[in-house]
């Protein structure tokens, strides 16, 4: 039996469109679009959200695809955790089936049952669902037809687990389509029932897929209002599922990331191999920083082939920078490990993604362009750092030879010269240099300077606010900046709505 990463995305399409007549819909760029409500595409039903919202009509009744997905920023950020366990990635891809209108809560369930139980064969000792328990401020009961639904599916009674909005609301931003919820879980290695443990961060009790029944809007003032329609929207964490299937405890030792971790290996004089641990104390440790490099250049690959620009994409850079640093201080390679590295995945994923194979030139010539720009930084930045430091010891505590920006922002306060790192200061330093709450706290820290974070996120949340009108790009104007690269993103104006010379999704 082929249980090759390849083979299982293959499967998962093959049952939903082949055997249960859906149609394939190609996933969308990582690029939301004229949507400013998401930095990045986070979920398969991004590119339906007009659909759900009732502002379309769908072309199809049942679509099913692999969607590009990528939390970095926003409210499903992963970023942080990346490395750190063996489950979360930056960007994943998100396996899917959707109604709009044609099956409900029933079918989506035993679709899901089934696929897992009979065609990927998992035993049912091993398996755990759950349902949305009820809540009070959103003035949403109970969901106790997906729990009968269950029970009649023929799973056990004390694997049927009720959870409350955290886990089995699911929303797609801060506004927005949302709904109820129901999710499977999977233990990875024991067959005796841990029904306490799910939801618990266990790293071998995951959840593999979620089955959310859209029939909600959460619009800007933070209230719920209800669509006219509650529509069936599924996503499944395909590397979650491949590392099941494949017998493996971490995405990371599986077919989807080992190329890329011998690729590491390989390209690396002298580095120790991957070993695949994890330690609660291993956030410096070869390992984790293995993790990193290879999930932060599957991000760069998706997004420079999608067309997202660095220089105009904040967040992108920062996870570019992380990783030509790591190159650098951890892999021992001062050039060219990244390029490596992305062409592999480039190659790798062009399969399912045809326009990854379509843009390699491009993502090698940014891939370029952004390395020549960090080292001159990098450069400049050791440079000043050693003659601002040699008469300040104190500032040794900032580490600064690892990032330029923080040089960079050092010198903007010095030459001001403030009393404290006020807000205003604040978003300055993060809106300039792209320094995040973290590395302002440091700065704070080594010059004595008062910084209060709290007002920093309120500033930044009413600067969102505020660029809200300004980001609803015009989809027109943009085409000319990615002409460059592959035209798909004319394939999916259709999930727009045309509003005089701008598509924008309608809130
Ligand atoms: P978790 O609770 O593990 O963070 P989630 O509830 O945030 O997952 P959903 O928003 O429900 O995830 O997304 C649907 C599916 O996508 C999940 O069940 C999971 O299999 C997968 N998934 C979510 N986030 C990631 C990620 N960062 N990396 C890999 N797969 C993910
Ligand atoms: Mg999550
Ligand atoms: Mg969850
Ligand atoms: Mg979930």
């Amino acid at each position: 039996k082929d249980v090759s990463s390849k083979a299982i995305r293959r499967r998962f399409l093959e049952y939903f469109i082949e055997e249960k007549g859906h149609n394939f819909v190609r996933s969308s760029p990582v690029v939301p679009f004229c949507d400013p409500t998401v930095s990045f595409v986070n979920a398969g039903m991004n590119q339906f959200k007009g659909i759900f919202l009732g502002k379309q009509v769908p072309q199809f009744a049942k679509v099913a695809n692999s969607q590009k997905c990528i939390r970095v920023g926003g409210k499903h950020n992963d970023l942080n955790v990346v490395g750190s366990d063996g489950y979360h990635q930056t960007f994943f891809e998100m396996l899917g089936n959707w109604s709009f209108g044609d099956y409900s809560k029933n079918t989506a369930c035993l679709y899901a049952w089934d696929l897992l139980t009979n065609v990927f064969k998992l035993p049912p000792s091993r398996l755990y669902v759950t349902y949305f328990e009820g809540d009070n401020k959103l003035g949403i009961p109970e969901d106790t037809e997906t729990k009968e639904i269950w029970r009649m599916i023929g799973v056990q009674e004390d694997r049927i687990l009720p959870f409350g909005a955290k886990d089995n609301f699911w929303e797609m931003g801060l506004t927005g389509p949302c709904g109820t919820c129901t999710e499977i879980h999977i233990d990875n290695r024991e067959t005796r029932n841990r029904s306490e443990f799910v939801n618990k961060g266990l790293h071998d009790l995951i959840e593999v897929w979620n089955i959310v029944f859209i029939g909600y809007n959460r619009q800007t003032d933070g209230s719920i209002a209800a669509l006219p329609n509650t529509y069936v929207d599924t996503g499944m964490g395909f590397e979650r599922l491949t590392s099941v299937l494949q017998g493996k405890i971490s995405n990371y030792d599986t077919d989807n990331f080992s190329y890329i971790l011998n690729r590491i290996h390989k390209s690396c004089n002298n580095i120790p191999e991957y070993s695949g641990k994890f330690g609660e104390t291993d956030w410096d440790s070869l390992d984790t920083n293995y993790r990193i490099l290879a999930d932060h250049a599957r991000m760069i690959s998706v997004c420079l082939s999608d067309g997202i620009i660095p220089e105009q994409n904040q967040k992108l850079r920062r996870v570019l920078r992380k990783s030509f640093l790591l190159s650098e201080n951890v892999f021992l390679r001062e050039r060219g490990l990244l390029k490596e590295l992305c062409k592999d995945i480039l190659e790798n994923l062009g399969d399912a993604y045809p326009e990854m194979h379509k843009n390699e030139n491009q993502v090698n010539q940014i891939l370029d362009y952004e390395e020549e720009v960090y080292r001159n930084i990098r450069e400049k930045a050791i440079k000043d750092w050693k003659v601002i430091s040699a008469n300040n010891p104190k500032l040794e505590s900032l580490e600064i030879l690892e990032s330029p920006s923080l040089v960079a922002a050092y010198k903007d306060i010095t030459l001001i010269n403030p009393k404290e790192i006020d807000s205003k200061l604040a978003f300055k330093l993060y809106d300039t240099h792209g320094l995040d709450e973290e590395s302002i706290e440091k700065l704070s820290v080594a010059l004595n300077l008062p910084f209060n974070a709290k007002q920093l996120e309120y500033k930044l949340q009413e600067a969102k606010t505020r660029s809200k009108e300004g980001s609803l790009l015009k989809f027109d104007n943009l085409l000319p900046l990615l002409s460059n690269f592959s035209k798909t993103n004319d394939d999916f104006k259709y999930n727009y709505v045309k509003n005089g010379d701008t598509y924008i999704f309608p809130d």
